[in-house]
C-alpha cells in the first residue's frame, strides 16, 4: 500500500495497478515495458497536462460528440489503469468499448470480459471478443480482429497505447484516429489524426468533462473547436515544451 503522503503517490499507485494486472493475467509482460516507457516521457513532460495536450483533448471531445459511431479501444494497460474512467466516458457517448490486445489470448480476453460484467449489465457494450469477426486490412490475424459494429464501422476511434502500424492502418481505413500516448515521437503519435500526449489517468477524465460540456453545444460551435487543429504542429509544440523545460531546469 502506497502512503498518500509519498511525493510519487500517483506514479507508485499506477505501478501497483500495473503489477496487479500482470499478476492477475490481464496484462502481458510487454505491457509493463510499455508502462515504463510512458513513465520516462511523463518525467520529461513534467507529469502534467501540457497546454498542447489540453488543446488535443478539447478537439477530441468535440470530435467524439460530433461522431456518429465513436468507439473506445482498450488494452491491458488501459484496463489496469483507468477502466472506470473509460466506462464513464463511454456512458456519455454511445456506450461502446472494444477490447484490442497486442498479445491476444483467449484467457486474457475472458479475464477482461469478466472485469466489465457489471458495466455491461448497466448498459456498456463490450466489443472485440466473441463477435470480433472483421479484420483491419494489412494487420496480422490476431491484432487485426475487430467487431463489425465497433472499430470496423466506427468513424472516430480513441486508442490509448496503440502501436504504430495499427494506428496507421485505421487511418488508412478512413477513420479519425485519436491516440493517447506519452511519447510524442512514437509512430502512433505521428500517424494518428489527433495525438493526446498525456498520461491516460490524467487525460481521460478531462475528455469526459469536455464531452459533457460540448454535448450542450450545437454542431457549428463544435466544428469551430475542431477546424484549426493541426496534429503535426501540436506535436512540434509538445517537443518545444519539453526542450524549453529541460533547458530551464536547475539540477
Ligand atoms: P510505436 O507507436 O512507435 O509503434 P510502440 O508501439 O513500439 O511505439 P510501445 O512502447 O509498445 O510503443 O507502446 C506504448 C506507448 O504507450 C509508449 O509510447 C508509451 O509512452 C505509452 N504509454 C505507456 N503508458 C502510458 C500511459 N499510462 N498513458 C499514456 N501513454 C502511455
Amino acid at each position: 500500500m502506497v502512503p498518500k503522503t509519498h511525493p510519487r503517490y500517483r506514479s507508485l499507485l499506477n505501478r501497483d495497478r500495473i503489477v496487479e494486472a500482470f499478476e492477475s493475467g490481464v496484462l502481458a509482460k510487454g505491457g509493463m515495458i510499455a508502462h515504463g516507457r510512458g513513465e520516462t516521457f511523463d518525467y520529461l513532460l513534467g507529469e502534467t497536462t501540457t497546454p498542447e495536450a489540453l488543446n488535443a483533448i478539447k478537439v477530441t471531445a468535440a470530435l467524439m460528440v460530433l461522431s456518429k459511431n465513436p468507439v473506445i479501444s482498450i488494452n491491458g494497460n488501459s484496463v489496469a489503469l483507468a477502466k472506470d474512467e473509460f466506462v464513464k466516458l463511454a456512458r456519455e457517448l454511445n456506450g461502446k468499448i472494444e477490447v484490442n490486445l497486442f498479445y491476444r489470448t483467449t484467457e486474457r480476453e475472458q479475464k477482461i470480459k469478466k472485469l466489465f460484467e457489471e458495466d455491461v449489465k448497466s448498459g456498456i457494450t463490450l466489443l472485440g471478443i466473441d463477435e470480433a469477426d472483421k479484420k483491419i486490412p494489412g494487420i496480422d490475424h490476431l491484432r487485426g480482429k475487430v467487431s463489425e459494429s465497433g472499430i470496423y464501422t466506427a468513424d472516430v476511434v480513441l486508442v490509448p497505447l496503440e502501436d504504430g502500424d495499427r494506428a496507421e492502418a485505421l487511418v488508412k481505413m478512413g477513420k479519425t484516429v485519436i491516440a493517447i500516448d506519452l511519447n510524442p515521437l512514437s509512430r502512433t503519435a505521428r500517424k494518428s489524426t489527433i495525438s493526446i500526449v498525456d498520461e491516460l489517468t490524467r487525460c481521460v477524465p478531462l475528455i469526459t468533462d469536455y464531452v459533457v460540456e460540448y454535448k450542450k453545444m450545437d454542431k457549428l460551435q463544435l466544428l469551430k473547436i475542431v477546424e484549426n487543429y493541426k496534429n503535426d504542429e501540436n506535436l512540434k509544440n509538445t517537443l518545444i515544451h519539453i526542450s524549453k523545460r529541460l533547458n530551464s531546469m536547475e539540477i
